[in-house]
C-alpha cells in the first residue's frame, strides 16, 4: 500500500521541492500531502487568523485520519514573505507549533524543521 506523509509548510515556491524531497527521503513515504499557507508557524504559534488555523487542521486530519499519514513535518523558511522574522525568532514558533499539532493528532510523530538560505533542512531542536 501506497504510505503517506505530511508536511505544514509556506506557499513559497522556492520550498515545495526541498520539502518534498527531504520529507520522502525521511519518511520512505510515497506521497507528500502538502498543507500551505503563508508563514503557517506564525498562524500555529498565534492562533490567528482563526479560521485559516481551523483550514490547517483540517487539513491535517484528512491527511492523518483518511490518508494514514504518521508523521508531520512543520517547517519555517529563510526569507519568509508571511512570517519576516530571523531564524532565531522563528524557531520558537515552530516548537510551538509542533506542539500544538502533537497535540490534536497524539497518532503522529511530529517534527519542525528550519529551511536556510541553501534551502537546506535541519531539525530545531526540542526543548
Ligand atoms: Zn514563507
Amino acid at each position: 500500500m501506497k504510505k503517506f506523509a505530511c508536511a505544514v509548510n509556506c506557499m513559497d515556491g522556492r520550498v515545495q521541492e526541498p520539502v518534498i524531497a527531504f520529507m520522502k527521503r525521511k519518511t520512505g513515504a510515497d506521497y507528500i500531502d502538502m498543507v500551505t499557507e503563508p508563514g503557517p508557524v506564525r498562524i500555529l504559534d498565534l492562533q490567528e487568523p482563526a479560521p485559516l488555523l481551523e483550514s490547517v487542521k483540517n487539513r491535517l486530519d484528512i491527511s492523518v485520519r483518511k490518508h494514514g499519514a504518521s508523521f508531520i513535518g512543520i517547517f519555517g523558511h529563510h526569507d519568509c514573505a508571511g512570517n519576516p522574522l530571523p531564524r532565531e525568532a522563528q524557531e520558537p514558533q515552530v516548537r510551538e507549533s509542533v506542539r500544538r499539532v502533537a497535540g490534536w493528532f497524539p497518532e503522529a510523530e511530529v517534527r519542525g524543521y528550519w529551511i536556510d538560505h541553501h534551502w537546506e533542512v535541519y531539525p530545531v531542536e526540542e526543548f
